[in-house]
């Protein structure tokens, strides 16, 4: 059995690390990080994901997994992007994000509203090189907030290939699609590697 440290202090987050990677890398634990949190002042996802992952790892002495994720809309150069969870002011506040979102982007027609989530996976194991892995949903922003599934900016996201947003299209879809799904699977060779 190898034992992964999760950099987040979410109970929900950690279960759901468990419960998809514990089934795809036999002999994995996921062990949920209660240390010092670090100050995420990168400037990229992967920048982010890797001070969370180093920060568990040194404090841990175990290898350390870290996520980082958000929202990129290409006519807005990417943005939010790192800001995602913070986009209307202050942390956390979903509702106030996307509705700030939808606004800015009220006068784009169809065309100029492509966007994509993206998830970034860190995994330090202490001496050895970083493995970063990224996984990418593309898809655009709606026009109003539809659907009551999922979280953060589901609900004015419609992936590509659906017309429904990701808060209607609801978690099965999600599960198999999303930029999340995708960094997992791109992971697992590496921690399958650690188990093993
Ligand atoms: P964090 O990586 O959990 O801190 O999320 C960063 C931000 O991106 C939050 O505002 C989330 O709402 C948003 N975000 C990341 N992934 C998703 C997703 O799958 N659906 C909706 N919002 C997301």
């Amino acid at each position: 059995m190898v034992r992964v440290v999760l950099a987040t202090h979410n109970a929900h987050k950690a279960l759901e690390f468990q419960q998809i990677l514990g089934d795809a890398v036999p002999g994995l634990e996921i062990v949920r990080y209660d240390g010092p949190e670090p100050v995420e002042d990168g400037s990229t996802f992967a920048a982010n994901a890797l001070i969370k992952a180093r920060a568990a790892a040194e404090h841990t002495g175990l290898p350390a997994l870290a996520d980082d994720s958000g929202i990129c809309v290409d006519v807005m150069g990417g943005s939010p992007g790192i800001f995602s969870a913070r986009w209307a002011g202050h942390h956390g506040d979903a509702e106030a994000n996307l509705q700030l979102l939808l606004d800015q982007l009220s006068d784009m027609p169809e065309g100029s509203r492509t966007a994509h989530f993206t998830a970034t996976l860190a995994l330090v194991v202490p001496g050895e090189e970083p493995v970063i892995v990224e996984g990418v949903w593309p898809g655009s922003i709606a026009r109003h907030a539809r659907g009551g599934h999922g979280h953060g900016y589901d609900p004015i996201f419609v992936p590509e290939g659906h017309d429904g947003t990701a808060a209607e299209l609801g978690p099965d879809v999600k599960n198999r699609e999303s930029h999340r799904a995708r960094a997992f699977a791109a992971i697992v060779p590496a921690l399958r590697a650690l188990a093993s």
